[in-house]
């Protein structure tokens, strides 16, 4: 840029694919984290937070045959020559904290984070999104298997999403995996020019990737593709069978999917995903994850298990437009105070407002000396409960006026007593609390 020369307009613009989130749409991002943080605690999960970044190696070994890693990576090499990269997913930084702390197993926390990824920028597909998600080490009980899942199941339900669904699928184990590999590619090699050239390229590095290609030519080629869950091993197969019964046991309905894979490379046995059938094919993926139980050793760490899932925040909130739930919160305050005298009673109404807040409730006020008319109108937007209103002849006798801004009552109260009379008006009663209503 000259000197002197105006930026391009575009400077000041959220770069391409991000996004701000304002108010009143961050109530619904509020909510959603809220609902989430609450489920995650009664299931005994503690909050992981976890770099923006990492160096590079964490994702590279993770993800070698993967676009996520190999070509939508925000990578770069910082001032002292570290070469860096944005977390592009989640469960590589969980593994690596994992690794260098050593906690006692099993280890069990959830993460809300941004991920970057370099993508082609589009309605539900961004280049930062953010996910919430869970990472289990140190277990391979299948029991944890549908702990994972139903954390995530009944998630979503909360949030008042139904029309989306469970596919789950066992990639088998080391013992089993190889020699079903073998066989899907000599069918695919068999195959291979009514495949797309992507799918021709993955045939020899990364044949699972193959089952995932949506491009209708491969479809055809490998619906037709041995599946692996008639390789799967004994163990493999116990262990499948067990997650199933444990979701039939406690009513999380799913469906087996034999060509489910996920884009890293670390899964093994189980996977899953939750689709919504109220957005579109191609951006319908609401969260996925699974079992990556060599992933640890991978990374240079001890032999542990783990399991975990991703749910990105922006598909279920276009989900939930979709459904026509989770609306954004209407604005509410327990109170607004207005200001009907000036200068001479700033004291006061700063103090109020202060004892207000300290005390528990929400409230407000208006600033910059506005007309009475004004800040009651403000108060209005604002959806106040209560004007509490300091005039002149009621600051006199030592009291202030409080309307009740859905019945237009207004009633005289002690300034002494205001605070007490307004809790016991709105602290609700135990039985009006309901935890799970993300709405809250
Ligand atoms: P993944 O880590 O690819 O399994 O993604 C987990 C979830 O994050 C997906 O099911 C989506 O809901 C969401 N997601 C992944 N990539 C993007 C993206 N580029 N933009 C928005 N959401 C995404």
């Amino acid at each position: 840029m000259q000197s002197g020369s105006a930026p391009p307009a575009d400077v000041y613009r959220a770069p391409v694919g991000t996004h701000d989130v304002l108010p009143p749409e961050s109530g619904r991002w509020a909510a959603l984290v809220a609902a989430f943080a609450g489920r995650a605690a009664r299931f005994g999960y503690g909050l992981v937070m976890t770099p923006a970044y990492e160096h590079i190696e964490v994702f590279q070994r993770v993800g070698e045959g993967t676009d996520v890693v190999r070509k939508e990576m925000y990578e770069f090499e910082d001032k002292g020559g570290r070469r860096l990269a944005l977390r592009p997913e989640g469960t590589a930084p969980v593994v690596r904290a994992y690794i260098q702390h050593r906690p006692t197993p099993p280890w069990k926390v959830w993460y809300l984070s941004p991920h970057f990824r370099h993508e082609k920028a589009q309605r539900g597909r961004y280049r930062q999104h953010h996910q919430l998600g869970v990472e289990v080490l140190g277990v391979d009980d299948p029991a944890l298997d549908v702990e994972v899942i139903s954390l995530a199941h009944g998630f979503l339900t909360a949030l008042g999403l139904s029309r989306f669904r469970l596919a789950i699928n066992s990639l088998g184990d080391d013992q089993c995996r190889p020699g079903y590999l073998e066989a899907l590619r000599s069918y695919l090699r068999a195959h291979a020019d009514e495949l797309c050239a992507d799918s021709r390229s993955r045939l020899e590095t990364n044949p699972l990737r193959v089952l995932d290609c949506k491009v209708p030519a491969c479809v055809a080629v490998t619906e037709r593709a041995p599946q692996l869950l008639e390789h799967l091993c004994a163990d493999c197969k116990t262990h499948f069978e067990a997650v199933q019964a444990g979701l039939d046991a406690i009513g999380v309905p799913h469906e087996i999917a034999p060509r489910l894979v996920r884009g890293l490379d670390y899964y093994t046995r189980t996977t899953f995903e939750f689709a919504s059938e109220a957005l579109e094919s191609a951006q319908n993926a609401l969260g996925g994850g699974g079992r990556y139980d060599k992933l640890a050793e991978e990374m240079g760490g001890p032999p542990s298990p783990g399991i975990g899932f991703g749910i990105g925040i922006e598909r279920v909130l276009i989900a939930c437009d979709a459904e026509g739930v989770l609306p954004a919160p209407a604005p509410h305050l327990d109170a607004y105070v207005v200001d009907a005298v000036g200068p001479e009673a700033a004291a006061e109404v700063t103090a109020l407002l202060a004892e207000l807040r300290e005390t528990g409730l929400s409230a407000d006020r208006a600033y910059g000396g506005r007309s009475v008319r004004a800040q009651t109108k403000a108060a209005d937007r604002a959806g106040a409960r209560y004007v509490v209103l300091v005039g002149r002849a009621e600051m006199e006798k030592g009291a202030v006026a409080v309307r009740d801004m859905v019945s237009g009552e207004q009633v005289e109260v002690a300034r002494n007593r205001v605070v007490t009379w307004l809790h016991e008006r709105l602290d609700p009663g135990i039985d009006d609390i309901a935890p799970e209503d993300p709405g809250r």
